[in-house]
């Protein structure tokens, strides 16, 4: 069993048929980052920020948030790092922002829409994700778009501050990889324009498939309506994902549904290669790749896609599985 998993953990995903697939990590801090290595992930497809900031009793400083940065880098050797700027509000309050009541915080006043009330503590964050760039391979990803516009301004501040630390005489890399999280369908639908401004899309399938259902993640009288395998949902995803690899853009799924064993199958057909999972998942995804073939995927995708309901979905996948494995 012992040879079985270093096994698993030594090879790189691959399909039955040979098409190489990338898994990359969801982080929270350096210790998930250095258990993605023990799994075998092949970057951090996901690090979020917020963990740093619900943790501590007031705004980290921009010295405590390089630091963290850098530990996550460097537990994540040679790997790049994917940091998400932070993503508060919704369902992770801090006191130190003031105590707002909303009526609806996911539909609210949260995450990059902060900026607004809030321009300091970006300001900060991004220049210690700066700082922190000098240590290892990171990729800086905003989330929450829902208009070009929000994607515009973003790059104009990035470049700013990111001029000002090498005028203040910082060796930062040439080149910061800049990308927007696809999680809110305005911004799924309008993909081509975003397109134009960005190095890389990460799609948020949690979030997207709770703004295309209309219903709260956390509420568990609607949970049953938010499964990405809603042939609603798997429809804007192929459109996200096909416009990316039409564009030629590095697109990653960075959602719950990326360690699903039952979505491999359709997120595969539609020309998803690149998967970022906690990293407890990533060993049974890549036995459950190795069962799969392209021709499998695209068949699988096809049906799906012109499924009426999610019981449909969900049996004929189920059924998939079990027979692959
Ligand atoms: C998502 O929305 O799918 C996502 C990965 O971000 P989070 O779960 O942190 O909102
Ligand atoms: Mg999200």
């Amino acid at each position: 069993l012992r040879n079985q998993l270093i096994e698993n953990r030594d090879h790189a995903p691959i399909t039955a048929d040979g098409v190489s697939l990338e898994f990359l990590a969801n982080v929270n801090n350096m210790f998930d980052a250095a258990s993605a290595v023990g799994v075998g992930a092949t970057a951090v497809g996901l690090f979020r920020t917020e963990f740093i900031f619900l943790t501590h009793s007031g705004v980290p400083t921009e010295e405590e948030q390089e630091r963290a940065y850098r530990n996550v880098i460097e537990a994540s050797p040679n790997a790049n790092v994917t940091i998400r700027v932070l993503d508060l509000g919704g369902d992770k309050q801090v006191p130190y922002l003031g105590s707002r009541r909303e009526a609806n915080p996911f539909m609210g006043f949260r995450s990059i829409r902060l900026m607004t009330d809030y321009p300091e503590l970006f300001r900060t964050q991004l220049r210690a994700i700066l700082r922190a760039s000098r240590y290892g391979h990171i990729s800086v990803m905003f989330p929450m778009i829902s208009r070009v516009e929000e994607v515009i301004e973003l790059k104009l501040l990035f470049e700013e501050l990111r001029k000002s630390l090498i005028e203040q005489g910082l060796q930062l890399p040439d080149r910061i990889p800049f990308g927007v999280m696809a999680e809110v369908p305005s911004a799924a639908l309008c993909i081509n324009e975003i397109l134009d401004l960005v190095d890389f899309v990460s799609i948020g399938s949690n979030d997207l498939t709770q703004y295309l259902m209309a219903a709260d993640r956390d509420n568990p009288k609607v949970a049953h309506l938010v499964d990405p395998c809603y042939p609603a949902v798997l429809r804007l995803l192929r459109g996200l994902i096909g416009a990316c690899v039409e564009r030629q853009k590095p697109v990653t799924l960075c959602g719950e549904m990326a360690g699903s064993p039952r979505c491999l199958l359709p997120l595969l057909g539609m020309g998803l290669r690149r998967f970022s999972m906690a990293p407890a998942f990533v060993g049974s995804m890549k036995e459950m790749a190795k069962t799969i073939t392209l021709a499998d995927a695209r068949q699988a995708a096809e049906k799906v896609l012109s499924m009426r309901t999610l019981a449909e979905v969900r049996d004929y996948l189920n059924r998939r599985v079990r027979e692959l494995c």
